[in-house]
């Protein structure tokens, strides 16, 4: 496809320019564990015959490449690389960073799995982790040793969603020699794309939004430093946490629809967060979309657009008031993670007051539902709750 296509355009066509077998529309599923070659000189001089010959699915695979090339254009890089789950591809980056003794500076609401991997198995090779709450680029700086590696990002974060200013703390890590990964699994290469402000790797769960259907595990790690990636490669092809081919073709699938998915996750993100704020139920709203998220004006000029996972407090205390609100919706299901076609609640105790009392976090995942219904369940079920006046 040509360069100047649009978004949408590129998101189906690109990387998929070759003829398919029988001429389907849709690419085969290239299911092999191997690949085969016609005698031994050829299968000796593979490389020098021909650098694109496949080998073997641990180290690389046609149905993955296709999804590769693809979201690699679209985060504007040279180069991307599918893992076996979102923790799989920030496991590898952060691990092509690192060595023992190094020093990393990552966020106190990164995603909790990722922290248990700095803070805790990390440990083992002697890696140190400073967190900082990252709003001010001076934490930063503040928090930076002698063997400081990496700074470890996700902005917005996917708790409280709080934004880190991409292209100043790039600057920082650049002149101090020190590598930068951003978690952009919430904003997608549609919304955001920190490699244009400087950062070094992006890390995606294609569990999310990328994938899109809830109906698959992935991970992709994108970079333009040949160096770098190929690196990254090696601790894929050595762990061995490759993608598989039937989860990329059904990753390529929910590439396709990405553009339009997240345009109507934004509308209908901002509309239910607005209907939030003004429910006199609601203690805070947590969506950098609303002019009263506290970091709005940064939001407005890293991002494009926003997805539709926000988070609430509630003024409710009452723990059996607040299960009985979440227990009560009818659309929104209780489950973990987020990015698919379906809207999702859940509910987090963030203080215990006493023995019935906590201050909640409500973290709801807006899905393609029509907004109008969504907001009619959120209703009924703040007045099944005695929540509503
Ligand atoms: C889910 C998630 C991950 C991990 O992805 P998996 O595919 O579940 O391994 C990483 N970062 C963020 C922000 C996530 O929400």
């Amino acid at each position: 496809m040509q360069g100047n296509d649009h978004l949408e355009t590129r998101c189906l066509h690109f990387g998929e320019e070759q003829e398919h077998p029988y001429g389907a529309v849709v690419p085969p599923i290239v299911q092999t564990s191997l690949f085969t070659f016609p005698d031994l000189d050829s299968f000796f001089n593979r490389a020098l015959l021909d650098p694109e010959r496949y080998y073997y699915t641990r180290m690389d695979n046609p149905t993955l490449n296709m999804v590769e090339r693809k979201v690699a254009h679209l985060e504007g890089a040279e180069q991307a690389l599918c893992f076996s789950s979102g923790m799989a591809a920030i496991s590898a980056a952060i691990l092509s960073c690192l060595r023992a003794g190094d020093h990393v500076i990552a966020l106190r609401t990164s995603y909790p799995p990722v922290l248990e991997f700095l803070q805790d198995y990390l440990q083992r090779f002697r890696i140190g982790v400073t967190l900082v709450e990252g709003v001010e680029v001076a934490e930063f700086e503040q928090a930076m040793q002698p063997h400081t590696r990496l700074f470890y990002l996700e902005s917005p974060s996917s708790l409280v969603f709080r934004l880190q200013d991409l292209e100043a703390v790039a600057q920082l890590a650049k002149r101090h020699g020190i590598l930068t990964i951003c978690d952009n699994s919430w904003a997608t290469p549609i919304f955001q794309n920190p490699l244009s402000y400087g950062i070094d790797l992006v890390v995606h769960s294609a569990s999310k939004y990328l994938g899109g259907h809830s109906d698959l595990l992935g991970g992709i790690v994108v970079g333009s430093r040949a160096d770098w990636m190929e690196r990254v490669h090696r601790e894929r092809t050595l762990l061995g946490s490759i993608l598989d081919p039937f989860a990329a073709w059904l990753l390529l699938r929910g590439l396709r629809t990405l553009p339009i998915r997240m345009e109507r996750h934004h509308r209908n993100g901002l509309q239910l967060a607005a209907f939030l704020a003004a429910h006199p139920a609601v203690a805070r709203v947590h969506h950098p979309g609303l002019p009263t998220h506290p970091q709005h004006e940064l939001a407005r000029r890293q991002l494009r657009g926003y997805s539709g996972l926000f988070s609430l407090e509630l003024h409710e205390t009452e723990d059996t008031r607040v299960k009985r609100f979440v227990n009560a919706l009818r659309l929104f299901r209780i489950g973990v993670s987020w990015g698919g076609y379906e809207s999702l609640i859940t509910a987090f105790p963030i203080e215990r007051l006493d023995e019935q009392h906590s201050r909640w976090l409500i973290r709801l995942h807006v899905g393609l539902e029509n907004a109008e219904d969504l907001i009619q369940d959120l209703q009924q079920a703040l007045e099944q709750a005695e929540m509503s006046s």
